[in-house]
């Protein structure tokens, strides 16, 4: 029997994979690491007994996007949501991406925005940053004089780096980008650990959008919602893209449900920060190089055992972090999620354990 063909660019490829280990400490994935507050339980218990199941969900999730544009002081038609975030930059890739057109991206940053960009049929052109991993003004330019990309990614706190880009880089971005036609898309995943953001700057005739997310601090990444922020008429063409009901009824509750606890989730994010201000000092005794970072996450390698090395040795004591040592660029490095306090001192008694003799 012939298997049918695979379209020969999805063939050559190897799917984007997160390893689902069995293990005590999972740090490998950037998610919040506590469930959200008890009483947003309860108020989903209370939303699941409203939900007519034998009907449709609100197709333009109404009731979610006017408490998100309320959120961001900004219109209910400026807000596109989606099934996580990645949903969200997958839909703007088939909106202005696709076959004979570019996206940009500056390595190393969140592998999905070449991975969706190519899955949609766009040549992805890589920029580089700088040695110490921060943006290159200059590299952009060069980018966007030799290939007028269509859409242009930055991310900032940028994955799987940490490192915030200074408050004027949208604007300066923006600047080079003017009279290309191109699209600028900032992903603030974890936008909520950076003092500034993009969003201020979205105007109808401002080419720039923005996506977040509640996979991250809103400790709902099983919940699969995300969202962005855009020029209306932007929005209105993304909906003619995305599917038909794409955002079932429970999601749009939990959403609802979420946004209840505002203040509580912002709270996490001064904890995680002090506790990603402990976990590095703690390092800082260890022999291995950190790098400073603006979001729930690090990188680190050791002195003197690879990152391959160093991740099955971890893994055999029952924690996880993210392997980057063969990722362009990441040489032997790690990065790692921070956890609870109990689940921070379990990484620091391993490395301790595997690292000193
Ligand atoms: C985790 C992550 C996302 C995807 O989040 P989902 O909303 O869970 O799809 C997007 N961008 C960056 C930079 C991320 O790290």
């Amino acid at each position: 029997m012939s298997r049918p063909t695979v379209r020969a660019d999805i063939a050559l490829r190897k799917g984007y994979h997160s390893p689902q280990v069995d293990v005590d400490v999972r740090l490998n994935t950037n998610e919040a690491p506590t469930p959200p507050p008890p009483g947003f339980t309860e108020a989903l218990h209370e939303a699941l007994e409203q939900i007519e199941w034998h009907r449709y969900p609100d197709r333009p999730a109404t009731a979610l996007r006017t408490r998100l544009a309320e959120r961001y002081h900004r219109t209910p038609a400026e807000v596109f949501v989606a099934n996580g975030s990645n949903e969200v930059l997958q839909t703007i890739m088939l909106t202005f991406g696709g076959a004979g057109r570019t996206a940009a991206t500056f390595e190393p940053t969140y592998a999905l925005h070449s991975h969706i960009s190519k899955t949609t049929g766009t040549t992805v052109v890589e920029g580089q940053r700088r040695d110490d991993f921060t943006l290159d003004i200059d590299e952009v330019k060069r980018v966007v004089e030799t290939h007028a990309p269509d859409v242009l990614f930055l991310c900032s706190p940028n994955n799987p780096t940490g490192i915030v880009d200074p408050p004027d880089t949208v604007e300066t971005v923006l600047e080079l980008m003017a009279g290309t036609n191109g699209l600028l898309v900032v992903d603030e995943a974890y936008g909520q650990f950076a003092d500034s953001s993009a969003v201020p700057l979205i105007g109808e005739d401002v080419p720039l959008v923005v996506s977040r997310t509640f996979s991250k601090t809103w400790s709902m990444a099983g919940a699969r919602l995300g969202y962005l922020l855009a020029p209306e008429w932007l929005v209105a063409e993304l909906e003619k893209v995305v599917l038909p009901y794409h955002l079932d009824a429970f999601k749009q509750a939990a959403g609802l449900a979420a946004l209840d606890f505002g203040d509580a989730m912002d709270e996490r994010v001064d904890r995680i920060i002090a506790e990603r201000g402990r976990l590095i000092e703690q390092l800082g005794s260890l022999p291995v190089e950190t790098w400073d970072s603006g979001a729930n996450y690090f990188l680190f390698r050791a002195n003197d055992m690879s990152g391959d090395d160093l991740w099955q040795a971890l893994v055999d004591r029952s924690v996880l972090v993210r392997n980057c040592a063969s990722w362009p660029r990441l040489d032997n490095c790690l990065r790692v999620t921070i956890g609870t306090p109990e689940e921070n001192d379990a990484l620091v008694a391993a490395l301790r354990e595997i690292l000193v003799h």
